[in-house]
């Protein structure tokens, strides 16, 4: 058998398996957006996450900077998605030898900037020669209480922040024109993909009010079925409710395309998506409910009006 055989999930299902986890302090091992451990009473998070040439990314289609930026989001994006706030980050970079280190260090420009903005710091790292430029972040964060993505109940309400299909709309744009000669909306999509912003205005909120949360990087649908399965609850989407971007409706209806297609499937939006007591929804006032937790179970449904149809189970898989 070959790894492309299981898929991203089962591999990852036969792996943990092997390294079946003994420690108490442990609270959260694999399956969730971080691992969370108790030192004397502080919940500390761990994640990482890489940005692979040809497989995350295509280095005409990127600027330096905002690959450095985007390596940090797309981590400090799982520590939000657990209530955390992220502290200490270690680095592990490889790079072709004949790189230019101007472009090296505008990598690590834009991962300074992410680090001043996100309010943390890179403290170690390594290197080494590599045919393909990786970015490996591995991240630590602090939290309060730890939101995991199994704790969503029936009768509450699932919310986000902003608009989703963004950034694979983006991502299309720039496969097909480049970085140069694009209009204003095409730009501002472009960037959803290349820089992302994780919701670190949430961390606080979310760890105070949410009973789950997950980040969006396989497409809202893919990562709520990672929700409906951890937390054993049924999933409804209403889809009058979901949010759609002005500039994403604008590019659906150059290309004839469905806005609904981007937002349900597009994935790398970094946005966390999150489920509170209907009560706990006004304090997320610049967040918008975008369905509800159904009946004890297993699946993503998606409600127009008084029909409801589930949604096939399609995202972005790794391998
Ligand atoms: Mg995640
Ligand atoms: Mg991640």
């Amino acid at each position: 058998m070959e790894i492309k055989d299981l898929g991203e999930f089962g591999l990852i299902e036969r792996l943990t398996q092997i390294l079946s986890i003994k420690d108490h302090s442990v609270l959260v091992g694999f399956g969730d957006d971080c691992s969370c451990i108790d030192i004397k009473g502080e919940k500390i998070l761990f994640t990482s996450d890489i940005q692979l040439e040809g497989r995350h990314f295509i280095k005409r289609l990127i600027q330096p900077e905002d690959l450095g930026w985007k390596v940090v989001s797309v981590n400090v994006s799982d520590i939000v998605a657990c209530g955390g706030e992220p502290k200490w980050g270690f680095i592990s970079v490889g790079f072709p030898k004949d790189l230019s280190v101007e472009y090296v260090e505008n990598i690590y420009k834009g991962i300074k900037k992410a680090c001043d903005f996100y309010k943390m710091s890179v403290i170690g790292g390594n290197t080494t020669a590599s045919d393909s430029i990786f970015l490996d972040l591995f991240l630590t964060g602090k939290t309060d209480r730890f939101v995991p993505r199994g704790g969503a109940e029936e009768g509450q309400m699932l919310m986000v922040c902003g608009y989703l299909g963004e950034a694979r709309a983006g991502l299309e744009i720039a496969m097909e024109k480049g970085l140069n000669n694009l209009a204003g909306y095409e730009k501002r999509l472009i960037k959803r993909f290349s820089r992302p912003t994780a919701d670190i205005h949430l961390s606080d909120r979310l760890s105070r009010y949410a009973s789950a949360g997950i980040d969006i990087s396989d497409g809202l649908v893919a990562d709520l079925y990672h929700l409906s399965k951890a937390s054993g609850v049924e999933v409804i989407l209403d889809k009058n409710k979901l949010p759609v971007s002005p500039d994403l409706k604008r590019y659906c209806q150059q290309k004839g395309k469905d806005p609904l297609e981007y937002i349900l499937y597009g994935g790398e939006d970094y946005k966390v998506v999150f489920t509170v007591d209907k009560r706990d929804t006004i304090q997320f006032p610049e967040c918008k409910v975008i369905g509800f937790i159904g009946a004890k179970g297993e699946g993503v449904f998606l409600k127009d009006g008084s029909i409801v149809k589930k949604l096939e189970k399609k995202g972005f898989s790794h391998l």
